[in-house]
């Protein structure tokens, strides 16, 4: 595969546009998916910034159900799922969607580090926008603050002791270099 082939499909989440940073438009398809936009109240400078992405050519896309299927399961295995939204999982089910075309290559710009866990995982480039990205791919696991009890889902209340729990990384795998963007 040669990748100089592929156009880049750069897929911005809710995080990058509130970031304001200027995103780069020339030769490069920019998406979101409604869920952004639905997170963004009309007449507030967040929904500024937006407008003018719209302006720009920014593409409001749908993900596949099929993807977001496969989002939530990948994500269930990581740990992930407590921690991201509909509109998290939809903006990887879109770049899942781009990843399965042999032409496109997906980006996720995001500072979501559950985003970039599971983007990682499916092979999906990420970039960060102010944050660090993550250096080492991992798993979280839930443990209860009472009794210390780790379950492998994600439960928010330990059906033992009946305390609240809390997410913990509970391993790490390095991350290949060319995984890095
Ligand atoms: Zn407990």
């Amino acid at each position: 595969m040669d990748s100089k082939k592929k156009s880049k499909i750069v897929i911005i989440d809710t995080s990058a546009i509130l970031s304001g940073k200027p995103i780069n438009f020339d030769d490069t398809m920019v998406v979101t998916t409604q869920g952004v936009s639905d997170e963004l109240k009309p007449g507030g400078k967040d929904y500024q910034i937006f407008q003018f992405l719209i302006e720009k050519g920014l593409k409001i896309n749908l993900p596949s159900r099929e993807s977001i299927d496969e989002i939530k399961d990948i994500s269930t295995k990581t740990g992930d799922i407590g921690r991201l939204s509909t509109t998290d999982i939809e903006i990887l089910a879109l770049a899942l969607d781009f990843s399965k075309e042999k032409d496109k290559e997906p980006v996720i710009l995001t500072d979501d580090y559950s985003i970039q866990n599971v983007a990682n995982v499916l092979n999906i480039k990420f970039e960060s926008i102010s944050q660090h990205g993550i250096k080492k791919r991992f798993k979280w696991i839930y443990r209860c603050r009472g009794c210390g009890k780790k379950f492998e889902e994600c439960i928010k209340v330990c059906p033992i002791c009946g305390a609240a729990t809390r997410s913990i990384i509970s391993r790490k795998t390095n991350i290949k270099k060319r995984d890095i963007k």
